[in-house]
C-alpha cells in the first residue's frame, strides 16, 4: 500500500429508553404510524420547554463506564444550530465543550493481529432529529424519531482500516448491549455512523497527511466497508493527479451512495464555528452525583471480554465455547446458572449448551425465554449422566422430554424406565446373541479390525432399549471377542 488509512468513527447510538430525551413521548419510534409519537416539545413548538430524562442520563454514564470513560464532575447542554427540515426549532439540544463522558477506550484485535487500543475522545447526549422519507417527487417527515436519546461517541482517529473499523463497531455495540444501554439493531435504525477518512503516506523525504473527508450517517457495517475502500482511494487519486486535495486547508463533508457504491460532496466548507454553540438556556447545567454514578457503576454487568477471559480460566472451557456462551448475556447467564447447580461439570454443560441447547433455538425458532427447559434441570441431567445412571442416549431422550414438556429429568428417567442397566448377565446374554449373528462381524474384528466392534454395540444397545452400561458393555463385548 502506498499511503496509510486513518479513521476516527462517531457513532451515534439511541439509548434504550422508553420515553424520549426531553418529553415523555415513547421512544419506541420504529415501525410506529407517522407522527404518532409527538408533543410540542420534541416538534419543537415555540415555547415549549424540555425536562431531561433521567434514565438517558444514567444510561450514558454507564455506557462511559462500559468504554472506560471518565464522568466529569460537571456537564450541560448545549444548542447546536442548523437549520434542516428535520428539524424545525432550528436547533439540536447536544454537548458541546462539557460532554458526558471523556477519555475512555476500547481494545480490538488490530489488523496485524495484536491488540491494538482504540482510544474514545468523548461520548455526549443529544437529542435525535426527525427523519425523512422521500417518495413520489415529494418529501415527507415524519417526527416520531425527534427528540429520541442519542449517544454520540467519539473515536480518536485510531483505527487504520475497515477491518479494523468493523472490529471497534462490534465490541462497541458487544458493550453497549451487554450493559443495557442500547440495543444496537441497526436494521431499526439504532446506530449510525460518520467516519472520519484520511490518507497519509511519505512524498519526497516529507510525511504529507491532506484534510480529512468525513463520510455521513452510514447505517450498516458494509456501506461503512466499502465507503472507506472508496473514500481512501478517492483521495489517493485525487492527490496522485493534482486535484484540489493539494492545496485544500479544511476537511469535506461526503455522503455514500449505497447504489451507486461511491461517495459525493455534501459540503466543502463546515467549521464547528458554524453551529454557533451556547449553553441550552432552558436546562440548568449538569453535576453528575458521584453517588449515583457509582450506583451506575456497581450495577454494570461483568463486560464481555471479562467473562470470556474467566469462561476459560474458571470453568476450562476453550476459547470457541466461551465466545459461544458470552455472545449473549442472557445465554451465558443461563450457563452459569446450570453450572452453579453442577458443580465440576461445566465442560458437560457447555457442551449440552451449545450443540443441542443452540441447535433447538436455532430449528425450533425459540428462545431461552419462550423454552420450558431451566437451566437447574440441565444441570440434573449432566449429573445423572456424570454419575452414570443415565447414558448418552437416554439423555438425549431426557433432553428432548424436558424441552417439550419442562419435567423434572429425574421423573422423566424413572417414568421412562431409562435408568442404566448394569446387569452383567442381562447385558452378556445381549452380546453373545449379536455374536451370534453377526460371525463375519467377529471374525473381521478377531483379524484386527478394532473399528468393526461399533457394528457390534449398536444392536446390543437396541437389545437393551438403549440403556446398557457403557462400560460394562465395552468390557464383555472386548472379553468375547478376545
Ligand atoms: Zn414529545
Amino acid at each position: 500500500m502506498r499511503y496509510e488509512t486513518i479513521i476516527g468513527i462517531e457513532c451515534h447510538v439511541e439509548l434504550d429508553t422508553r420515553s424520549k430525551m426531553f418529553c415523555g413521548c415513547s421512544a419506541t419510534w420504529f415501525g410506529a404510524p407517522p407522527n404518532t409519537l409527538t408533543c410540542e416539545v420534541c416538534l419543537g413548538l415555540p415555547g415549549a420547554l424540555p425536562y431531561p430524562n433521567r434514565r438517558a442520563i444514567e444510561l450514558s454514564i454507564a455506557a462511559g463506564i462500559a468504554l472506560h470513560c471518565e464522568t466529569p464532575e460537571h456537564t450541560k447542554f448545549d444548542r447546536k444550530n442548523y437549520m434542516y427540515p428535520d428539524l424545525p426549532k432550528g436547533y439540536q439540544i447536544s454537548q458541546f465543550d462539557l460532554p458526558l463522558s471523556v477519555n475512555g477506550f476500547l481494545e480490538i484485535q488490530g489488523d496485524d493481529g495484536t491488540v491494538r487500543r482504540v482510544r474514545i475522545r468523548r461520548a455526549h447526549l443529544e437529542e435525535d432529529t426527525g427523519s425523512l422519507l422521500h417518495a413520489g417527487g415529494a418529501t415527507l417527515i415524519d417526527f416520531n424519531r425527534s427528540g429520541v436519546p442519542l449517544l454520540e461517541i467519539v473515536t480518536e482517529p485510531d483505527l487504520r482500516s475497515a477491518s479494523e473499523s468493523l472490529a471497534y463497531l462490534e465490541a462497541l455495540r458487544e458493550r453497549l448491549v451487554y450493559a443495557g444501554v442500547a440495543h444496537f439493531k441497526l436494521e431499526e435504525g439504532g446506530a449510525r455512523f460518520d467516519v472520519n477518512i484520511s490518507i497519509r503516506f511519505e512524498e519526497n523525504g516529507t510525511t504529507c497527511w491532506p484534510p480529512l473527508s468525513e463520510i455521513k450517517n452510514l447505517n450498516s457495517f458494509r456501506a461503512l466497508e466499502e465507503a472507506v475502500a472508496y473514500e481512501s482511494a478517492r483521495l489517493w487519486d485525487e492527490w496522485e493527479s493534482g486535484g484540489e486535495l493539494r492545496t485544500r486547508k479544511g476537511k469535506i463533508t461526503v455522503g455514500w451512495s449505497p447504489d451507486q457504491h461511491r461517495t459525493y460532496v455534501q459540503r466543502t466548507k463546515e467549521e464547528v464555528d458554524d453551529y454557533r454553540y451556547f449553553p441550552e438556556p432552558d436546562l440548568v447545567a449538569l453535576a453528575p452525583d458521584r453517588a449515583m454514578v457509582e450506583r451506575v457503576r456497581a450495577a454494570l454487568p461483568e463486560m464481555p471480554s471479562d467473562r470470556r477471559a474467566r469462561f476459560v480460566a474458571q470453568y476450562g472451557l476453550s476459547d470457541y465455547d466461551a465466545r459461544v456462551l458470552v455472545s449473549d448475556r442472557a445465554l451465558a447467564d443461563w450457563f452459569e446458572t446450570a453450572v452453579q447447580a453442577a458443580p465440576g461439570e461445566a465442560k458437560r454443560v457447555a457442551n449440552w449448551v451449545t450443540s443441542e441447547l443452540l441447535g433447538h433455538l436455532k430449528a425450533s425458532n425459540a428462545t431461552l425465554q419462550t423454552i420450558k427447559l431451566v437451566p437447574e434441570q440441565l444441570a440434573v441431567l449432566v449429573r445423572l449422566v456424570a454419575a452414570g445412571t443415565i447414558n448418552m442416549t437416554a439423555a438425549k431422550i431426557v433432553f428432548a422430554d424436558m424441552l417439550a414438556t419442562g419435567r423434572n429429568a429425574d421423573l422423566i428417567v424413572v417414568e421412562k424406565g431409562l435408568a442404566v442397566v448394569s446387569d452383567e448377565a442381562a447385558i452378556a446374554a445381549a452380546v453373545d446373541e449379536v455374536i451370534a449373528a453377526n460371525p463375519k462381524l467377529v471374525a473381521d474384528i478377531r483379524a484386527g479390525n478394532q473399528r468393526a466392534i461399533g457394528g457390534l454395540i449398536g444392536p446390543v444397545m437396541k437389545k437393551m432399549g438403549g440403556r446398557a452400561n457403557n462400560a460394562v458393555l465395552d468390557r464383555i463385548i472386548a472379553e468375547r471377542v478376545k
